[in-house]
Order: structure tokens, then C-alpha cells, then sequence
């Protein structure tokens, strides 16, 4: 009896391709201690096939949406309704030209939605989407949601806060610790989908894979309350499972004054590597 499950267990193991078989992922998402409603979305999109794991890899994606609740709700379902099958669909397109591509059509989306109906008006969301691909990870990117890559026990941003605070600081205008540094509140961001006819986005990557690699992408209901380092360790010793559970947890133990989402992709074996990019 016990034998002739082990090899179940075994079959079912290797019944699925090593792309699927060596990704690690988890999704979580909460509406937090204080609001009503949960203005996040996320997605996550994997690949079928062979050939459409080398050509468009998997697809993770969170967006926050913003404005009068129902607008808020809506632009960020928008977003992630539709920017990762655009993206699957410009096939022709190399893989950041079809993340940029998908991006911009997502944003004109949401904008036409946003005219077409006065509840949901200069409605906006952000974006933060990443493909996981056998060359390396790209991330397509507009707003203070964010995208981290944990390797080792080293965390690094991958993505540029589009925020008031962030902007002004890169320009060299504003000293983290200054008094006006303190008085512009963290939420105010500078670029997002919707509220625009044209929207500008930040293609980053590609940056190749090594075995362990875990990406952590959130809205910043999860970053105003758990700083790097904590993060950092949280990815680096827990699970996937949960190290999502204890983020979200960690966020709502300290207010929870915003919806929480975490979605973290983990490259747990050889399989996501081009050959000969094993490390
Ligand atoms: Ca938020």
C-alpha cells in the first residue's frame, strides 16, 4: 500500500514540465484593519505549454487602484484583467516591447472607462507586472506598488517608487530626514494607469535567474508598515506559503491601515533556467 503511493507521488511529480514543477508561488490578498473595501487586484498567469513558457513565460501582476471606492475597485480589476493577456498577445512583439505595449493599452482602457461614466472619473490604479521567462525577468512598472528579488540573503527593489517623495528625492531636491521630506505624505504618486490619455512606464530587466531567486511583488499597504530588512529575512526563511501569511499578518499587527497584497514567485529548481545559466 504505502509503496504503490510513493509511486503516485512520484508519477505526479514528473507528469508536469520542470517549468511548472520548479516554480514556487503564492498570492494573498486583504483588505486590511481600516477599509471597507479591497481596492487590490493581482494575477498570476502561467504558462500552458513548452512553447509558450519560452516565448511568454509566466506573469505575475498586482495593481492598487485609487479614487472613490467602486472607481478604485474598478481601474485595478481593469488592469489586471487585461494587461497580462495583452501581453501573452503581442507575440510578435520581443517580451519587454509586449510588456510596455500591454502596459500602455491597459492605461487607455481604464481611461476610456473613466470618461465613459462620471462614478468612476480620473479613476487609476498602479502596475507592477512581472514576467518570468528561461532569459531572466523583466518587470513592467508604473506607480508605488513594487517588485522585489530576494537572492541569497540579499533583497533588492527593482522598481523606481513613482511617488512624490521618491521623485523628489532621486532629483536631489529633498534630504530623507528633512522636515519637508516628512511633510509630503508617503501616497502621493506621480504616474499611475488611468487618469491619462499617455501614460510613461519603466521596462526593467531582463535579469537573469538563479536557482533560490524569489520575487516578492505587493501594493504598498504591505511596505508602509514592514520595512526591507524584515522582508528581506521573512523571504529568505520562510516558505513561499508562509512568508506571505506572516507579511500580511505582520502589516495587520501594525494598523493595517491599507489593503495588503503580496504575491511572491519563486524559482525553486533548474527548471526556469536558460541551458548553461545554471548557477
Ligand atoms: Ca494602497
Amino acid at each position: 500500500e504505502f509503496s504503490s503511493v510513493m509511486v503516485r507521488a512520484l508519477k505526479m511529480d514528473t507528469s508536469q514540465p520542470s517549468f511548472l514543477a520548479d516554480l514556487q508561488y503564492v498570492a494573498r490578498t486583504d483588505v486590511g484593519m481600516r477599509r471597507a473595501n479591497n481596492q487590490d487586484s493581482h494575477a498570476v498567469l502561467l504558462a500552458e505549454d513548452e512553447q509558450g513558457w519560452l516565448e511568454r513565460g509566466h506573469v505575475f501582476m498586482v495593481a492598487d487602484g485609487m479614487g472613490a471606492h467602486a472607481a478604485g475597485e474598478l481601474a485595478s480589476k481593469i488592469a489586471v484583467d487585461n494587461v497580462p493577456h495583452l501581453y501573452r498577445h503581442y507575440r510578435d512583439l520581443s517580451p519587454p516591447d509586449a510588456l510596455r505595449r500591454a502596459v500602455v493599452e491597459g492605461n487607455s482602457e481604464i481611461h476610456r472607462r473613466g470618461l465613459a461614466n462620471a462614478d468612476f472619473r480620473a479613476m487609476g490604479t498602479t502596475a507592477s507586472i512581472m514576467v518570468l521567462l528561461p532569459q531572466g525577468v523583466y518587470v513592467g512598472h508604473v506607480g508605488d506598488s513594487r517588485v522585489y528579488r530576494l537572492r541569497g540573503e540579499r533583497l533588492d527593489q527593482l522598481t523606481f517608487d513613482h511617488s512624490l517623495q521618491w521623485e523628489l528625492r532621486s532629483l536631489g531636491r529633498l534630504s530623507e530626514d528633512s522636515d519637508l521630506a516628512r511633510s509630503i505624505p508617503k501616497n502621493v504618486i506621480t504616474r499611475s494607469l488611468g487618469p491619462n490619455a499617455d501614460v510613461v512606464v519603466d521596462i526593467e530587466g531582463p535579469f537573469p535567474l538563479a536557482i533560490g531567486d524569489t520575487f516578492l511583488l505587493c501594493s504598498d499597504g504591505l511596505t508602509g508598515q514592514v520595512e526591507d530588512d524584515e522582508i528581506g529575512s521573512l523571504l529568505a526563511h520562510l516558505s513561499p506559503q508562509e512568508a506571505a501569511e506572516t507579511l500580511v499578518d505582520l502589516a495587520n499587527l501594525r494598523g493595517g491601515p491599507d489593503n495588503i497584497t503580496v504575491v511572491i514567485a519563486k524559482a525553486a529548481g533548474p527548471g526556469l533556467l536558460a541551458n548553461g545559466q545554471i548557477q
